[in-house]
């Protein structure tokens, strides 16, 4: 599913997102930023141990060897990738406070999209960050990204926003959310 705001495009698709061309990934990345489980791992994997070079690098000397904190992003590129960027961002993990991990999935999002403004990249893909391992149930998490989104493309000149759901079931939850957001706008 394809649409279009503000002269900007959202697209849904299901596939791997280390084989996607958009200009950036998003890795739905632990603080650490040395690689894991899921995407994150597929996403190391796949680009190569430059990025968990770089990844330390970051740790070392922008967040004085600090855990990147829940919300925030920081931008890597992307070695073996098709992708020439990674942007790595910190999901919430899910402990059913509804109000609080909305907050912070909203920040991950909003934050990985600015980033990439910033660096003048138009094009953009993302997992569904928090839905895995983090345990955020996709049918909550896919209408805060759809908003989270949506919001951010009705504000700004960007590009394009693809969102790369690993099942059917995730996609399907993700279109629902879309068609939802849709009939209200
Ligand atoms: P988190 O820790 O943020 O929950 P996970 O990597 O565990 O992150 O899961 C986030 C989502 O990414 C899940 O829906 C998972 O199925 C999906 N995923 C795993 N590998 C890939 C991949 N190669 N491309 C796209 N999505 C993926």
């Amino acid at each position: 599913m394809k649409i279009e705001i503000n002269g900007n495009s959202l697209e849904l698709m299901i596939g791997d997102i280390t084989k996607q061309s958009t200009e950036a990934i998003v890795n739905a990345a632990n603080g650490t930023l040395m690689g894991g489980g899921g995407v994150d791992g597929a996403i190391h994997q796949a680009a190569g141990s430059d990025l968990v070079e770089e990844c330390k690098k970051i740790r070392e000397e922008d967040l004085d060897g600090n855990y990147l904190r829940t919300g925030k992003a920081v931008i890597t590129k992307g070695y073996n990738l098709p992708a020439k960027f990674v942007i790595h961002t910190v999901g919430p993990v899910w402990d059913g406070n509804k109000q609080s991990a909305k907050e912070r999935l909203v920040h991950a999002y909003n934050n990985s999209l600015k980033l990439a403004m910033e660096n003048r990249i138009t094009s953009v893909s993302f997992p569904s960050i928090s839905t895995g391992v983090y345990r955020y149930p996709v049918q909550l998490a896919s209408v805060v990204a759809i908003n989270a989104i949506i919001d951010f493309l009705q504000n700004n000149t960007f590009g394009k926003v693809v969102l790369t759901l690993f099942s059917e079931k995730d996609y399907q939850a993700y279109e629902d959310a879309l068609k939802k957001k849709l009939s209200n706008l």
